[in-house]
């Protein structure tokens, strides 16, 4: 396994990758929501980067850009079991030198949700990524539906500026319990812990609403956010009921719809979703 700090260098690389080359672009504090994705990468290509940068832009100044776990050692040895070929570890200034300034901005579905709680986060995100594709060049790059959102706006920029790579997407994998896997968990104690629960209870609380033939979407955002209220530690960012495509907000249900919830519990901001 290489590890790369430098762009030059991993561009150099790449030229003596086999093809098709697979990337899977992350923030680090590795857990098993992240190994599906290296997994599923490392069967479909002969080649394979993962990319582990705590990316300071997708972070407002309010946020938890400081304090986001870091352990490189760990995700190393991780990594290195997964048969990774490179990975890609750049410190901030090497893909944002002093005066850096070209932004990739995506409108529409970016600027909701997410995007509304957290201004300028996808703009981050999709500068990022575009500056991943463009040092990797890889034909496949992996996304967790965890952050939905974000894969919808990954494809629609890939898409709309003729991008030469696939956006494949992978499933949330959570915890026994039902909580959904995230570098951020590790910052809850046993109590804010068991309170996180809440956040995949709801979202199971709203497909079985619906299950049984509820379709008011207003209705089944206020059963929701009660149950999340009920709980002394949590409290609502937003409770949405959407469009799985536009993120438009629904009145009626009809599938394919993304029920998602931004919670606070604690300190620490969790997120989570379910498709209808
Ligand atoms: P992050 O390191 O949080 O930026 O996540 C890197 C990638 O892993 C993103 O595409 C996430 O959606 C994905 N991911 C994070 N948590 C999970 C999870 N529990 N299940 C599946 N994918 C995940």
């Amino acid at each position: 396994m290489k590890v790369i700090t430098r762009i030059a260098d991993l561009k150099r690389l790449r030229r003596e990758l086999f093809e098709p080359v697979g990337l899977v672009p992350t923030m680090g504090s590795l857990h098993e929501g992240h190994l599906s994705l290296v997994r599923r990468a490392r069967e479909e290509n002969p080649s394979l980067v993962v990319s582990i940068f705590v990316n300071p832009t997708q972070f407002g100044p309010r946020e938890d850009f400081k304090r986001y776990p870091r352990d490189t050692k760990a995700d190393m040895a991780l990594l290195e079991k997964e048969a990774v070929d490179v990975v890609f570890v750049p410190k901030a200034d090497e893909m944002y030198p002093p005066q850096f300034n070209s932004w990739v901005e995506i409108g529409g579905l970016a600027e909701r949700l997410e995007g509304a709680s957290r201004p300028g986060h996808f703009r981050g995100v999709a500068t990022v990524c575009n500056k991943l594709f463009n040092i990797v060049q890889p034909t496949r790059a992996y996304f967790g539906q965890k952050d939905t959102q974000q894969a919808a706006v990954i494809k629609k920029m890939v898409a709309e500026l003729d991008m030469n790579l696939e956006i494949v997407t992978l499933p949330i994998v959570r915890e026994p319990d039902g909580l959904a896997m995230s570098s951020r968990n590790r910052y809850l104690n046993p109590d804010e812990r068991r309170a996180a629960l809440v956040l995949y209870r709801a979202l199971t609380l709203g497909r079985r609403l619906w299950d049984d033939g509820e379709k008011d979407a207003g209705k089944i955002r206020r059963e929701m956010a009660r149950m999340i209220q009920k709980e002394p530690l949590a409290r609502i960012d937003y409770v949405s009921i959407a469009h799985a495509e536009t993120l438009d907000e629904l009145d009626i249900v009809e599938p394919p719809a993304l029920v998602s919830l931004a919670v606070k519990i604690g300190g620490t901001r969790l997120i989570d979703n379910i498709l209808l």
